[in-house]
């Protein structure tokens, strides 16, 4: 590998947690390789009084503790800091951006990513404010914490990095890619349960296949996916392809 390690640093209540499924596979060799680095930092080590707490009641009552905007700051300035480069920082939340391929392409591309993964009913929100992290969200259902939606977004990143996938076209064909969700695919038997593969998989006309697949991928866009479909359509007719 040339260059600096692809960098993601995490900071969770649960470090045990990491690098878990991604030390596996094509993130774990790549993990090994030294294709990207992962720094774990327990945001309990910045606690300061003597129980180690890093959270507290909600002001205004209700259920639940919210993590302190003091210890949390504390472990983002000494993590952002480290190393020089200076990562752009996300919180995990329900309430964030909804994390796309976008999002994972632009991360890919640049040097890292920092995570900061809530727990309990959230952090303070000021914490958020003064170090001006924005928020990103798995999609809309609610999680016990960060950790998981921040293994997702790390596993995305890394199979884009240079290297990790053995066979990088198959990159540009996937969901997303294009803007439409991928075509079907099929494999060996040729017929199963009574199910041919479509004919013109076995016809050896790459061009044939091409438009084949590229129909699929539209019909199952529009299909499953009006809002892609939509966005998808506005774009052609601006480029005009
Ligand atoms: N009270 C919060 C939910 C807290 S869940 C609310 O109603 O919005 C505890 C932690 O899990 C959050 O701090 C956040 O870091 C994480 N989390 C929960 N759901 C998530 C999701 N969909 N995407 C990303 N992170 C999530």
């Amino acid at each position: 590998m040339s260059g600096a390690p692809w960098q993601a640093r995490v900071l969770t209540l649960f470090p045990e947690m990491f690098p878990g499924p991604l030390g596996s596979s094509l993130a774990g060799k790549a993990l090994a390789n030294g294709v990207w680095a992962l720094e774990t930092v327990d945001i309990r080590n910045f606690a300061r009084d003597k129980h180690r707490s890093v959270d507290d009641t909600p002001f205004g009552g209700g259920p639940g503790m919210v993590m302190r905007p003091d210890v949390l700051a504390a472990a983002i300035d000494a993590t952002r800091s480290a190393g020089g480069a200076d990562l752009p920082f996300y919180y995990l939340s329900p309430r964030g951006r909804r994390m796309d391929q976008a999002l994972v392409r632009d991360l890919a591309a640049g040097a890292g990513v920092g995570l900061v993964c809530g727990r309990f009913e959230g952090v303070d929100e000021r914490v958020l404010e003064a170090r001006g992290i924005e928020e990103l969200s798995l999609g809309d259902f609610v999680l016990s914490g960060g950790e998981l939606a921040a293994l997702a977004l790390l596993d995305a990143v890394v199979r884009l990095l240079p290297g990790v996938v053995g066979a990088p076209e198959s990159l540009a064909e996937e969901s997303f890619a294009a803007g439409l969700l991928e075509y079907p695919q099929y494999t060996r038997p040729q017929e199963w349960e009574g199910r041919p593969v479509p004919a013109v998989l076995l016809s050896g006309h790459h061009e044939q296949v091409r438009l084949w697949r590229r129909g699929e991928a539209e019909r199952i866009t529009r299909a499953r996916r009006p809002d892609l479909w939509d966005r998808f359509l506005a774009r052609q007719s601006k480029t005009g392809s």
